[in-house]
């Protein structure tokens, strides 16, 4: 037995004849982040709207801690401790990074400046989302995602889009999250997941290819050809 803090038992997505995930299970430990990689359409995105109640199961069982939360909606789950962030940047561009995030903890001020410190944007507080980087704006999202003081984070391709200097600062935002946090890190920065990951997972087609520690996962020649050689070209 693992001592995960979230589950994910044989998770099954199908739009109609499509598996766009297929039979996956995933285990999240506290203080560990596990990276999933894996090429477009393996199903990553799919997987991270499974866990957090966004999409509903074909099937599959959760469980978080010692509750079972198959089923539940976004709202509950969310309420019960899974944050996450969304592929696409989703915040709200007229509002500031303190109004955005008191939005996301539900008018909570405390947890609102809690949020705001943890993902290092007490000197933006006050600024318009629309006046910031692109890379300042995925930092947003990430202090949105811990507003409700999650347990959980889920969180797909924190660092796309960003130039050298920003990712490096998220990886570092990232590596002190996971010191307090179960995450989930869907990722195509070979550097940063290998940097980060303590668990690698590989998806392709739906299905899981591969998993284990990342050095395990690098190696592997099933990997190496459905994955990692075309990623490193
Ligand atoms: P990834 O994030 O790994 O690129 P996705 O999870 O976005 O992959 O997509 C996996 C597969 O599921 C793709 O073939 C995609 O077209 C399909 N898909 C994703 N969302 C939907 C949807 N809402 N309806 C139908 N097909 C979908
Ligand atoms: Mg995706």
């Amino acid at each position: 037995m693992t001592n995960a803090l979230l589950r994910a038992e044989h998770l099954t997505k199908r739009f109609g004849g499509l598996a766009a995930v297929n039979d996956v299970s995933i285990d999240l430990v506290f203080g560990q982040i596990h990276a999933v990689i894996g090429p477009n359409g393996a199903g990553k995105s799919t997987l991270t709207n499974l866990l957090s109640g966004d999409l509903a199961l074909t099937s599959g069982r959760m469980v978080l801690g010692d509750q079972d939360i198959t089923g539940w909606p976004m709202e509950r789950i969310s309420r019960q401790g899974i944050g996450r962030s969304f592929q696409k940047t989703n915040v709200f561009l007229p509002l500031s990074v303190f109004e955005n995030v008191r939005l996301a903890a539900h008018f909570d001020l405390a947890q609102t400046q809690q949020a705001i410190r943890l993902a290092k944007l007490e000197h933006q507080a006050q600024t318009v989302a629309s006046n910031m980087s692109h890379g300042e704006q995925r930092q947003l999202e990430i202090a949105m995602c811990l507003a409700t003081q999650p347990q959980v984070l889920i969180l797909d391709e924190p660092l796309a889009g960003m130039g050298t200097v920003e990712a490096k600062r998220m990886i570092e935002l990232l590596h002190t999250l996971k010191a307090n946090h179960a995450i989930l890190l869907i990722e195509h920065d070979m550097d940063a997941v290998f940097a980060l990951a303590d668990v690698l997972t590989v998806m392709v087609n739906g299905q899981v290819i591969a998993s284990g520690t990342p050095e395990n996962v690098r190696a592997d020649a099933t990997v190496q050809a459905a994955y990692l050689g075309d990623a490193h070209e």
